[in-house]
């Protein structure tokens, strides 16, 4: 596949970054991947205004406009469009390469700006019957105070996630110290309670997921069923009817399992169906 590196278009197997770069030794920067369907992306703007929100938050200055980073990426996809009919972009820029392992952010240092692409699955059909199931435990959030930031900093995401992986799931569900849903280690969570969905507030401790903002607006666009964004406790989650978890690769899937019993009556629930259809009616339209 053809990367994107510093302004340079190259195989990706060929890109070149120094170990001195601060992406590779602090996890200093910040990504993002975004979901093209044959072409259309999906919350692409969405993305690239949390990116310059991002570098904004951690000073990184990278002076391309919202219209450039659509650009730079539309192109992109272009040029791997023989790879698969659907493909994700991953897009990092770290705070660049200084010539020495300092903490202090480096004044005149360039950031490194790094793309490629890599096929995506076709898009789960919307059919409570068909589509996968997913199994969780759920942990206590030991990651960071600034979830909000899309850090390319994960270790501590990828110690949860192995957590659940490594007991035969397929994601962790995270809960801070006061026992409240925060998300899952690569996604947002959403819960049903009597037809009303529910989702935990956007603060500091879980990412601004482009999914979840496309979720509620086109629920609350379409107006059929109720939503809150609330604090959502774990008790109301083991209580929940439905639960679901969302992100740019998984759209909206639905958990049927957590710490090995049934979420509700241990099937795939109408909620979800019914905002699953409305998503995928507008998801191309954000
Ligand atoms: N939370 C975390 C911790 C994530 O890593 C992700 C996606 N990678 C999400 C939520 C979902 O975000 P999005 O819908 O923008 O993909």
């Amino acid at each position: 596949s053809i990367s994107y590196l510093n302004g340079e278009y190259q195989p990706l197997s060929e890109a070149r970054i120094s170990p001195l770069d601060r992406g590779f030794l602090f996890g200093d920067g910040i990504y993002e991947v975004i979901p093209y369907y044959n072409g259309k992306s999906v919350g692409l703007m969405p993305h690239i205004e949390r990116m310059i929100n991002g570098l904004a938050a951690i000073e990184i200055k990278c002076t391309k406009t919202a219209d450039e980073w659509k650009a730079l990426l539309d192109d992109l996809v272009a040029r791997n469009s023989d790879l698969a009919a659907n493909l994700g972009v991953y897009v990092h820029i770290s705070r660049g390469t200084d010539v020495k392992r300092y903490h202090a952010y480096p004044e005149n240092v360039e950031p490194t700006v790094f793309a490629f692409t890599f096929p995506i699955k076709d898009p789960e059909p919307v059919d409570r019957a068909k589509v996968t199931q997913y199994s969780m435990i759920s942990t206590e959030d030991l990651r960071w105070q600034r979830c909000h930031i899309k850090s390319t900093a994960l270790l501590g995401n990828v110690i949860h996630f192995q957590e659940g992986y490594s007991s035969g799931n397929d994601e962790a569900l995270l809960y801070n110290a006061d026992g409240e849903l925060t998300e899952g280690s690569s996604c947002n969570a959403f819960i049903v309670k009597d037809g009303v969905v529910i989702t935990p507030i956007q603060d500091n401790q879980i990412l601004p997921g482009i999914t979840r903002r496309i979720i509620l607006d086109s629920l609350r666009a379409d107006g059929s069923l109720k939503v809150e964004e609330r604090v959502v406790t774990m008790d109301e989650v083991r209580n929940a009817d439905e639960l679901w978890i969302t992100s740019s690769s998984k759209e909206i899937a639905p958990v049927t399992q957590l710490d090995g019993k049934p979420v509700g009556n241990g099937e795939v629930g109408e909620v979800w169906e019914k905002a699953f259809q409305i998503y995928t009616d507008t998801k191309y339209d954000f």
